[in-house]
């Protein structure tokens, strides 16, 4: 049989975290790969599951969500960022911010126009941004004094008449960067000199350190109006399995989304969305210790990295730390990545897989702190085979 993949398909094999978790498993390996915790979500959001469920909430909700969920989500948004989103209308539940996102590019996208993303990018942007037929184009996200950031020119340049729409993830997976004012500033001019939507993907929006603040690009001037803002409670509440999301937008663009979401999944599960209900409006002292707890392991991790004599990048935000491996002798992340459960029993992701122009992050490698104190510990001490 010739290959069943449609062709716009076929650059999307089997993900790296796939072939590093598998690698971690056969080789007895510490994963600090795939960015999940391995720790549990508040407690009384986990009771408020098992209570949805056993009074009854297993039918299908309805499309846009259940109405606690959406109420819950455009008060956390008026509260915390001053954004109004009317929760009838202005709000959709979606199956994790991944299917918001896929919804949103092929809800918005006609094929042939172009989505910026700053690369390296979250895989799934390509992947939608292909099913849509439209095309990636990759501004390239630099080190500069410590923290990845882009060129202006290098932005503005990105910008043709097809731009149809700027991905924008901040706090950004997988350089740890939180943009600035002064550089959303960049991104929301632009948008409104050009027309563009922008899709806004803040899953770390809580995930911040060092008293860095993640500022929403929706509240700019100008900016609500043009903006699909989405979020989810994945990475909030470390319950990465639930894959409950939520789009905030005007109504116009929230119901282009719904459009297409409605045949994607037409609704996302019942029960975890009245528990994370609970967890916007009852959680907030929990989530501020999962980001103290964060900011320690994230300390605990770059020392132990720069003790083994990686040159580490300091994130403001998310769960991932960024490597330089050449102080190692090192010049390919993926290479090294391969050999790194041999050499140190420890699993890594290269970061050269997030880029459209791999040369530009191979020597770099990512590693997720998202993980208990002694298993940081551990891998550090194993790293620490690789200088010695
Ligand atoms: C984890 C992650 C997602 C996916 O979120 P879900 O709610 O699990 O779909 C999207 N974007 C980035 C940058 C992520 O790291």
């Amino acid at each position: 049989m010739t290959e069943p993949l449609v062709s716009r398909m076929r650059a999307f094999g089997t993900t790296i975290f796939a072939e590093m978790s598998a690698l971690a498993l056969r080789t007895g390996s510490i994963n600090l790969g795939q960015g999940f915790p391995d720790t549990d979500g508040p407690a009384a959001m986990l009771e408020e599951a098992v209570r949805a469920i056993r009074s009854g909430a297993n039918q299908y909700p309805p499309g846009s969500g259940v109405p606690e969920l959406r109420q819950a989500v455009s008060e956390h948004r008026a509260a915390r960022y001053g954004l109004d989103y009317a929760a009838d209308g202005e709000v959709l539940v979606t199956v994790g911010a991944t299917e918001a996102i896929a919804a949103a590019i092929l809800a918005l996208c006609e094929p042939g126009d172009e989505v910026i993303a700053f690369e390296p990018y979250y895989d799934s942007y390509a992947a939608s941004i292909a099913l849509a037929q439209a095309r990636l184009s990759a501004v390239t996200l630099r080190p500069v004094e410590g923290r990845f950031t882009f060129d202006p020119d290098e932005l503005r340049a990105a910008v043709t008449p097809r731009t149809r729409a700027i991905l924008v993830n901040s706090p950004h997976n997988p350089t740890g960067t939180v943009f600035t004012r002064e550089e959303l500033t960049v991104i929301a001019e632009l948008c409104r000199e050009r027309g563009l939507v922008a899709i806004t993907d803040e899953v770390y929006e809580h995930l911040t350190f060092d008293g860095v603040e993640h500022v929403p690009l929706a509240t700019l001037p100008g900016m609500r109006e043009r903006t699909v803002m989405i979020s989810s409670a994945g990475k909030t509440f470390s319950v990465t399995g639930w894959k409950t999301g939520w789009v905030c937008a005007p109504a116009e663009l929230v119901r282009a989304v719904s459009t297409v979401k409605q045949f994607l999944t037409f609704t996302a599960s019942a029960p975890w969305q009245l528990a994370v209900a609970h967890g916007l409006r009852h959680e907030s002292a929990w989530v501020a210790e999962l980001r103290g707890g964060l900011q320690d392991k994230r300390d605990r991790l770059m020392e132990g990295l720069a003790a083994a004599g990686f040159a580490v990048l300091r994130p403001a935000g998310t769960y991932f730390v960024q490597t330089d491996i050449r102080p190692l002798g090192f010049t390919d992340g993926l290479e090294l990545t391969r050999r790194l459960p041999e050499l140190a029993g420890v699993v890594a992701i290269p970061t050269q897989v997030f880029y459209d122009h791999p040369e530009r992050g191979r020597h770099f490698v990512r590693f997720a702190f998202c993980k208990k104190e002694e298993v940081i510990d551990e891998a550090v001490a194993r790293l620490k085979r690789l200088s010695g």
